[in-house]
């Protein structure tokens, strides 16, 4: 899933290419890609785009009195539709500029989970913004490790939960516990002052150095693409030392970590019974 680096490059790419230009319309491709049922986008129709932005892993696209709420989930892309064709592959929505312009939401697979919300006002106070805790990449260490009280689970998933901390999915969740060498399954509740510096430190070292590489493309990466050291890296050497990169499977992803600098070499098992359910 592109997170918080892959979007914000993403988002940096469209407002450079599309800021300023007027709306001419608004399609839903499939029934499932609108998912509010009022403001209409004919609203915004003849607006011009103000800017496109990011929060957490949603896209914002601002035409001043509608803002278009993203979320491209696992599969979704959001491209320059040159084409226009009346029934693209995997279409979920499609806006058109004044200029014969176009964008098209599409979403590989058949999850059917992309979709888009119209809120008028500030998208930030309402759903599906109001519920996402602080951006990851600015969250500072003395508030992390308040939230680290306040929120007792293993670090992976803490990190994961976007209620907590906005921007952060499998793929960095992995990589920010190797860059600060603590287990994945490490209770953050049990975490001291230090280590939440530490993993703050991380998180942006991580976000940074992805930020970095996706804004030298000139597309959204896939996820083999990206740059890291554990995540999907099972069996090969750990960049840092050497030792062999391990994985704990669930259904719907792969936890990734390096025993000798993260466990001080114990393997990790998952022994909750959630281990086939999610
Ligand atoms: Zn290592």
């Amino acid at each position: 899933m592109p997170e918080l680096p892959e979007i914000q490059a993403h988002a940096e790419r469209l407002d450079t290419q599309f800021a300023g230009t007027p709306l001419a319309g608004f399609t839903a491709l499939s029934f499932t890609a609108l998912k509010t049922a009022a403001p209409s986008p004919e609203t915004a129709v003849g607006q011009q785009l103000i800017f496109v932005g990011r929060r957490g892993k949603y896209l914002l696209a601002d035409f001043g009195m509608l803002t278009f709420v993203i979320h491209l989930m696992q599969g979704g892309r959001l491209k320059p539709d040159p084409k226009r064709s009346a029934k693209p592959r995997g279409g979920v929505a499609r806006w058109t500029f004044a200029d014969d312009r176009a964008w098209l939401l599409t979403e590989a697979g058949t999850e059917r989970k992309a979709g888009v919300w119209i809120v008028a006002g500030d998208p930030e106070a309402q759903e599906p913004l109001a519920h996402l805790g602080p951006e990851a990449d600015t969250v500072t260490a003395a508030v992390l490790a308040g939230l680290f009280v306040a929120r007792p689970m293993r670090l992976h998933g803490f990190l994961r939960e976007q209620r907590i901390v906005a921007g952060l999915g499998r793929r960095l969740a992995n990589e920010i516990c190797h860059r600060a060498r603590l287990s994945p399954f490490a209770n953050t509740g049990k975490l001291e002052r230090v280590q939440a510096e530490v993993v703050a430190e991380a998180i942006r070292t991580c976000v940074n150095e992805s930020l970095a590489y996706e804004r030298g493309r000139t597309d959204m990466s896939s996820s083999a693409e990206r740059p890291g050291h554990v995540h999907h890296r099972e069996g090969e050497p750990c960049p840092e030392c050497g030792d062999t990169v391990r994985a704990v499977e669930y259904r719907s992803y792969t936890v990734n970590y390096c025993p000798n600098c993260q466990t001080g070499g114990r393997l990790l098992a998952d022994n909750t019974t959630s281990k086939f359910l999610k």
